[in-house]
């Protein structure tokens, strides 16, 4: 899965430098390290691409960690769901691997700190703890317990471990500086009590150990040697080093943590946390609802492991924050999609259109190319009788030089059929037209050889036949939020952004008859309007599909 790569990003070039410096090119590991609190977006897609792109690049071992040291968000589901999604983008971890494994180790780890007089346990309240912490312009101020006697901080944080104790009522901290410029390093928590069943641990434990604390000595044990993260852990860097350095062998390889900006994409969020609101809250139907962005939910919008992949390549990994153009994505689907996807007709907004001078029971098969992007795809059978849908809006009684669809008294092409011209209109008593008379050039079959069929004709139109037409609905979707950048208002909650108008439902469109045996997640383009899939809530009798996305982005014209 070698795919295309200019130069190299920041991260490899340090790579590449401590190659130089000496470091073993059997020595390169890395990990990839999600919570299990939520499904994966697109913003994990490019440390997974990161992460196993170098394992690929460098023939190394990519582990896949689970970070799972808060069992009161972590699930089961979402472990599944995470591996399941790696795994469709195309990667293989090397192993799968769980902080939570680690629990005992930590535990003997901080067991050692305290020998070291290097941690001790604080009963203060989380309020007194906060407040001696100072500000990034006031130093903080010693906890009273903090000269604790290494015995009785020994034998608090046994009880700790043991249950005896109330949750909240202590915990175990780092015992480094009060005055450090870096506020993270003044004593930081390294454990807290919890009664909360663990998702892999059961009841085992009483006391969990924090992020800081679990990941570097998680990297450690793994022997990982270059810890990527995104940027907002810069300023834990130093922290990461200071554990480290107390459990240290002097031997073994000691892991580099290094930060690239997180991948942000217009018009959405991000965080897993937030993407959790939308789900418990309603405003989609779930992590795979296609407007998320979630894997999960472009997956069954339609985007594919590759295109998904290219993306993230494109954007690549930066050094600072930046946001990414959700256009850039619908750019990689629309290229793929474009090579792959069969053509086929759909009307989503139709009016009938009535062919007055065709037989009134002929039939026609006509033949079409599935791809004319790809010379292997083949042909397909189209029926063309006398009535046909075609899109409301592409007809207009009367309109100026630049319409170059249908109206009265001028010509079209029926798509892979034949030059009409339209002659009347019949309406209701609203005035709403209802059909479209027309005739047809009956020598103009497209394909024919014919010298009418080389006529040039401005526009061409897509239809349906109304007799063999098959109702669909069809799922249009939009934008989730109005704003490029829903959450970056500080007085505002970016739930006030949302999009009313992200999803919206056609029940009675007509597709074309070579449809009815598409299964679930087929991809096409329906001519002029787009490239959709079969929605996974598609049944035999009542077919369902998504739009991936547009074939022009009409968006971007009507909001500038
Ligand atoms: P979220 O806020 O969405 O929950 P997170 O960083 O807490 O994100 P984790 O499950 O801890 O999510 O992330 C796993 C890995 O993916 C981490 O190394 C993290 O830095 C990386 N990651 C998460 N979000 C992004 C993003 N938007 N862009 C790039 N990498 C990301
Ligand atoms: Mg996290």
């Amino acid at each position: 899965m070698a795919e295309e790569k200019k130069s190299l990003n920041f991260i490899e070039q340090i790579i590449e430098e401590d190659l130089k410096l000496g470091l073993n090119l059997d020595k390169l590991r890395f990990r990839f390290p999600p919570e299990p609190n939520g499904y994966l977006h697109i913003g994990h897609a490019a440390s997974i691409c990161l992460n196993f792109g170098l394992g690929i690049k460098y023939n190394a071992p990519v582990n896949l960690r689970f970070d799972d040291t808060n069992p009161t968000k972590e699930e089961q589901e979402y472990v599944d769901a995470i591996k399941n999604d790696i795994k469709w983008l195309g990667f293989e971890w090397t192993n799968e691997l769980y902080s939570s494994d680690y629990f005992q180790q930590l535990y003997d780890w901080a067991i050692l700190l305290i020998k070291k007089d290097k941690a001790y346990v604080d009963n203060q309240t989380s309020a007194q703890i906060a407040e001696q912490k100072g500000t990034p312009t006031k130093v903080g101020t010693d906890s009273p317990n903090r000269n604790r006697s290494i015995d009785d901080n020994l034998e608090l944080f046994e009880k700790m471990k043991n249950g005896d104790l109330k949750e909240g009522s202590h915990v175990l901290r780092a015992k480094i500086s009060m005055t450090a410029n870096n506020m993270l390093m003044r004593d930081p928590i390294i454990y807290r009590i919890l009664y909360e069943k663990h998702h892999r641990t059961g009841n085992d434990w009483n006391i969990y150990p924090m992020y800081d604390w679990t990941h570097g000595e998680s990297d450690y044990i793994e022997q990982v040697s270059h810890s990527l993260c995104t940027l907002e852990f810069n300023p834990h860097r130093e922290l990461y080093n200071w554990f480290l350095k107390q459990v240290y062998s002097g031997e073994d390889l000691k892991p580099k943590q290094r930060e690239f900006a997180r991948r942000n994409l217009s018009y959405t969020v991000m965080s897993k946390r937030k993407l959790l609101q939308l789900v418990e809250e309603g405003f989609v139907k779930g992590w795979d609802d296609p407007r998320m962005p979630t894997i999960s939910g472009l997956r069954r919008r339609g985007y594919t492991a590759k295109s998904i992949r290219d993306f993230s390549n494109t954007a690549g990994i930066a050094k600072r924050d930046n946001v990414t153009d959700i256009a850039l994505l619908e750019f990689h689907i629309k290229n793929e999609l474009n090579k792959t996807a069969p053509r086929v007709m759909a009307v989503l907004y139709p009016v009938k259109l009535v062919i007055t001078n065709y037989p009134e029971n002929k039939e026609e098969i006509l033949i079409a190319e599935n791809n004319p992007e790809d010379e292997n795809s083949g042909t397909r059978e189209i029926p063309f009788s006398r009535v046909l849908y075609i899109e409301k809006e592409d007809f207009r009684g009367q309109a100026n030089k630049k319409f170059f669809r249908l109206k009265l008294d001028k010509e079209v092409r029926l798509k892979n059929a034949y030059i009409i011209k339209a002659n009347a209109v019949v309406k209701d008593e609203n005035g709403e037209i209802t059909e479209i008379h027309c005739t047809y050039d009956e020598e103009s079959k497209s394909g024919s050889g014919s010298e009418a069929s080389k006529r040039k004709v401005k526009g061409t139109i897509h239809w349906v036949s109304v007799k063999h037409a098959v109702k669909a609905e069809v799922r249009l979707y939009d934008r989730l939020f109005t704003e490029e950048a829903p959450d970056a208002h500080k007085e505002k909650d970016f739930k006030e952004f949302i999009n009313s108008e992200s999803l919206k439902v056609i029940d009675n469109a007509f597709i074309e008859p070579s449809l009815k045996t598409a299964q679930i997640r087929d991809q096409f383009q329906f001519q002029r309007l787009g490239y959709f899939n079969v929605d996974d809530d598609s049944k035999k009798d009542k077919m369902v599909f998504n739009r991936t996305v547009p074939l022009r982005d009409s968006w971007a014209k009507q909001n500038k």
